[in-house]
């Protein structure tokens, strides 16, 4: 079902459960900023969700509130990531789903990172 993406940040959310270790998670990197971990079901033959550590609903909330030490930590851990994973080369997809008609479901902040595989056209109607 997706979300609001005007509410508020809800604590009891499966990544924020994620973050504070109370459900597993598949970790790919971890640093000050970010945590990534693989989707539990996968689109691609990668598919990788990268989170923000800090409480952010979608990517409105933390383009609109994060500290430009998160936002630059964030944003430099997808790359990382991305570069980890051999995907530079021959190129890879971030997509972040924000509110109803972005299809976001889970109200924290998510980048996917999707490769290893031609992925098609951006967007399928
Ligand atoms: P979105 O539609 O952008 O909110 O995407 C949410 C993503 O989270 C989906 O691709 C789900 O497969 C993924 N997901 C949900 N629960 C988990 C989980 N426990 N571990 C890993 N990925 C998950």
């Amino acid at each position: 079902m997706p979300i609001d993406a005007t509410q508020s940040y809800d604590d009891e959310n499966i990544f924020a459960k994620i973050l504070r270790g109370e459900i597993p998670s598949s970790k790919v990197y971890e640093d000050d900023w970010a945590y990534a971990f693989d989707d539990i079901n996968p689109q691609a033959e990668i598919h990788t969700l990268v989170i923000p550590k800090g409480a952010y609903v979608s990517w409105d909330d933390f383009s609109a509130r994060a500290s430009d030490a998160e936002i630059g930590g964030f944003v430099r851990a997808v790359g990382h990531v991305a570069r980890a994973k051999g995907l530079v080369e021959p190129g890879y997809r971030l997509l972040a789903n924000i509110g109803a008609h972005g299809g976001q479901e889970v109200p924290h902040l998510h980048v996917h990172i999707f490769g290893g595989q031609p992925l098609g056209r951006m967007i399928c109607n």
